[in-house]
């Protein structure tokens, strides 16, 4: 446990009805009811209630302003220290000024993220929860708000702990065929019991590291190019993809603004539309920017929308980009569906969405076919999707770890070899979640395992 009282302001730094100072550690009543005066002392009220009171500078006795303050007595709080939350009001001045006196009064400045990082160290968190919080504050669509509750609400975790625990299982077997020389058949012991094991566990692996590129598109967003000769309606499907968006996120501030640098926040996902200015300024990325610099766009995204007008026949340059994009992930976009049409498209191996822009007709439409262009399987309710580098890179190794076992038990090598491989993978596995390794594998291995019988 911290011998320290962090202190940190929890709210943005900026103007608003209310700021709140949190405070964490063994100090944090103290601190707190040295500045406040209120009915009765912090000391002396609940936990987990709320107490009305004013804040006084302890050495001049002046009032510096009213609050709220939460309190939270250990164990039951976020960090599982004491825990004191101070509501004031949302001036930037006024909330310095408190947090001033609370530093006076002895408490330190938390670092970014220590309150979460006590949470960690005392336990009442795994790292990958840690780390979800995170991904929960910087999450910018409803998908990747979902991803991060799932992975605080333990349901990665949950599948780390299973595979570790297949991992002892199979150490567990290695370590009767050891000790009990009746069991010494190492023939039945690696075909029946290792490999397939193994196996097994291997698939599990492969399938939670399929769901790290749904989960890198969720939290990261998709680099987008919408292209297309002039007048086809590029910048007329960019505003109603953007007005799709404002129909989601309409009590969002500065939504205005974002549009500006190009990203549209979907229910789902976002897209970071590549060369707006392109689009916007001239509608002719084509031609007057160059096929090369189209080219360019192409090779960057990693969606094309390509639009084609459905009133007028095809081109030589529909043909052309129908030819640049070849083998890229693309949605070919017939629009202006409302008029007569025109146009016969040669068979293509993409997908292909009709939409008016100027009804906004077949915008669903479109909305399905980048989900399902970028294998988003989004509807699964409650699926875990890896996004977190650390955690992708320490489960490839958990994997290749295990592959290395197998290849091992395969070709006959002496146990000894296979079990270091296993710990290796358990290792790792344990380190995705944070947890130490070498004592509790030896613990979880023994507690599992009734030698006895
Ligand atoms: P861009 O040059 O590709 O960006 O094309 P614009 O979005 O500027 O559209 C060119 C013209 O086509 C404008 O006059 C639009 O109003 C019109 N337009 C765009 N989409 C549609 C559509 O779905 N139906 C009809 N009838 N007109 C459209």
């Amino acid at each position: 446990m911290e011998t320290t009282t962090i202190v940190a302001i929890a709210t943005a730094q900026v103007e608003g009805a209310i700021s709140i100072l949190r405070l964490s550690g063994p100090d944090a009543i103290a601190i707190a009811d040295s500045l406040f005066k209120g009915k009765q002392t912090l000391k002396n009220a609940m936990s987990h209630t709320i107490s009305y009171g004013k804040i006084r500078d302890p050495t001049t006795q002046k009032q510096i302003d009213e609050v709220l303050i939460s309190l939270f007595l250990a164990p039951r709080t976020y960090t599982r220290e004491n825990v004191v939350e101070i509501h004031c009001h949302g001036g930037v001045e006024v909330t310095n000024e408190i947090l001033l006196l609370t530093l006076q009064q002895g408490a330190q400045l938390a670092q970014p993220g220590e309150f979460t990082k006590r949470a960690f160290l005392n336990g009442r968190i795994d790292l990958t929860q840690a780390e979800a919080v995170a991904d929960m504050i910087t999450a910018d669509n409803r998908q990747a708000i979902e991803m991060a509750v799932n992975t605080i609400d333990g349901k990665l975790s949950k599948k780390i702990i299973e595979f570790r625990e297949d991992t002892v299982e199979i150490l567990a077997n290695i370590e009767v065929n050891i000790d009990y020389p009746e069991y010494d058949d190492v023939e039945f012991l690696t075909d029946t019991l290792l490999i397939p094991k193994i196996t097994v566990l291997e698939n599990k692996l492969t399938a939670l590291l399929k769901t790290s590129r749904t989960g890198k598109v969720i939290k990261n967003g998709v680099k987008t190019a919408i292209i297309g000769k002039p007048n086809v309606g590029k910048s007329s499907l960019l505003n109603a993809l953007l007005r799709e968006q404002k129909a989601i996120v309409t009590e969002v501030p500065g939504t205005t603004r974002d549009i500006v640098e190009g990203h549209i926040r979907l229910e789902h996902l976002t897209l970071h539309i590549i060369d707006t200015a392109g689009i916007r300024e001239t509608d002719d990325i084509v031609e007057k920017i160059g096929i090369e610099k189209t080219r360019t766009v192409i090779e960057e995204a990693e969606l094309i929308l390509l639009v084609l007008d459905a009133s007028r026949i095809l081109e030589q340059i529909d043909e052309q980009l129908l030819d640049l994009v070849a083998g890229k992930n693309t949605i070919i976009i017939c629009n202006k569906v409302d008029l007569k049409q025109q146009l016969t498209l040669p068979a293509s191996e993409y997908p292909l969405i009709e939409i008016s822009a100027a009804t906004e007709s077949g915008l669903e439409n479109l909305l399905e076919a980048i989900l399902e262009k970028l294998d988003l399987n989004i509807h699964a309710t409650n699926a875990v999707f890896l996004s977190n580098i650390r955690h992708i890179n320490l489960l490839s190794q958990s994997k290749a770890s295990l592959n290395a076992a197998k290849e091992s038990a395969e070709s006959g090598m002496p146990i000894d070899i296979i079990t270091i491989d296993l710990q290796d993978c358990y290792s790792r596995l344990g380190e995705i979640l944070g947890v130490e390794i070498q004592d509790d594998l030896l613990n979880t291995l023994f507690s599992r395992f009734c030698l006895g019988k």
